[in-house]
């Protein structure tokens, strides 16, 4: 099977299959913009929705959008909050979009396929997701096709406005129904997409489903489009599903692990909290040339966390963000090596946050 192996953006291209680090509000947590520059990180995932709440459109639109805003030098994604529905309490589902509010601000916004089109234009994303209905794993075949239909008509409307520069992705629902997904996938190539997504996946199903699902789907989209598997992001999802010709994964795997202290290394994850790393004068990773791997040694970052120093978040994160780098460098040239890495991550494949566990 021949896939895409580049995506054109208007701030360049990129090479797939590609990792987004998440930067849900235009910065990544704990790394200021001006280091993800140097780290040469391209693409970045926001959400429009918190970036609606904060720091607002009216800050956006004076600093001619997001990259003016963060200063990032890269691509940004954005999405258009329907994952949403599956983390937050305050959300909700109406015919024709999405109420959300705000925890901390007490805000609403309500957010219409048309609302969510103008938002991502004002942003100026590279690439924005539709909004789509993304309903929680074990719901019922109604609720799921219900999706089905309420996405497909947000996708035309949504699809409808054309922003210069901006590529709009269409994203594909069904639940765990081979027939319904089937549906989606037609329905939505039908539209004027410039990619699309696998929505509703690993939301806590398991790992035959969303295998199923894939294998069902996969073949309905042209080839010619990039496919874009949202959430995902362990060495060992990656390497599995970019195999099965998906090009796009996003996830917060590696920044917030990074800030729970455990780092992402080619022979599996270290708990950089444990005890046993008090002595230990190596770097997390040997042959890793990243900042942190060149200035501190386990037994100092052991330091920094037990004293609560916030260096240590930073630390962690660049050198987290460091090895997905490497790690989808390897996916595209030697394959065998990224999957020798992946297997390290083998008990963790249907989790994000608990690899402490083997570390
Ligand atoms: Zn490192």
């Amino acid at each position: 099977m021949q896939f895409i192996t580049e995506l054109s953006l208007s701030r360049g291209r990129v090479e797939l299959p590609i990792f987004l680090p998440v930067a849900t509000r235009g910065f990544v947590k704990a790394v200021p913009m001006q280091k993800i520059n140097e780290m040469g990180i391209k693409v970045l995932i926001s959400n429009s929705v918190h970036l609606t709440i904060s720091p607002g459109l009216e800050t956006l639109e004076k600093t001619n959008g997001i990259n003016g805003y963060t200063g990032f030098k890269g691509s940004y994604f954005t999405d258009s909050g329907g994952f949403q529905i599956l983390r937050e309490e305050l959300v909700k589902i109406e015919k024709d979009g999405i109420l959300f509010k705000d925890r901390k601000s007490g805000k609403s916004v309500k957010v219409t396929p048309e609302i969510s089109s103008e938002i991502q234009s004002k942003i100026r994303s590279d690439v924005a997701m539709m909004l789509d209905d993304c309903p929680p794993y074990g719901e019922d075949k109604k609720r799921y096709s219900e999706s089905v239909l309420r996405t497909y008509e947000w996708g035309k409307k949504f699809s409808a406005f054309k922003e210069p520069g901006q590529k709009r992705f269409g994203i594909i629902q069904g639940g765990f129904d081979a027939d319904l997904r089937r549906e989606s996938a037609d329905l939505m190539t039908s539209l004027e997409f410039d990619g699309f997504a696998l929505g509703g996946l690993k939301i806590g199903e398991p790992k035959e489903l969303t295998d199923l699902v894939l294998t069902k789907t996969l073949p309905l989209i042209p080839k010619e489009f990039p496919v874009y598997l949202m959430g995902v992001g362990d060495p060992i999802s990656i390497l599995e599903y970019s195999e099965a010709g998906i090009g796009v994964f996003d996830s917060t795997y590696p920044t917030r692990n990074a800030r729970h202290g455990f780092a992402l290394t080619g022979d599996g994850p270290v708990n950089l909290k444990n005890a046993k790393h008090s002595y230990d004068h190596g770097p997390i990773e040997l042959g890793c040339s990243c900042e942190t791997c060149t200035y501190y040694s386990k037994t100092k970052l052991r330091e920094l966390h037990k004293n609560e120093d916030p260096s240590f978040q930073y630390l962690v994160t660049v050198h987290n963000l460091d090895f997905m780098q490497r790690f989808m460098h390897l996916i595209g040239n030697d394959h065998e090596k990224a999957k020798s890495v992946a297997k390290k991550y083998n008990k963790i494949i249907n989790s994000e946050t608990n690899i402490g566990k083997v570390g």
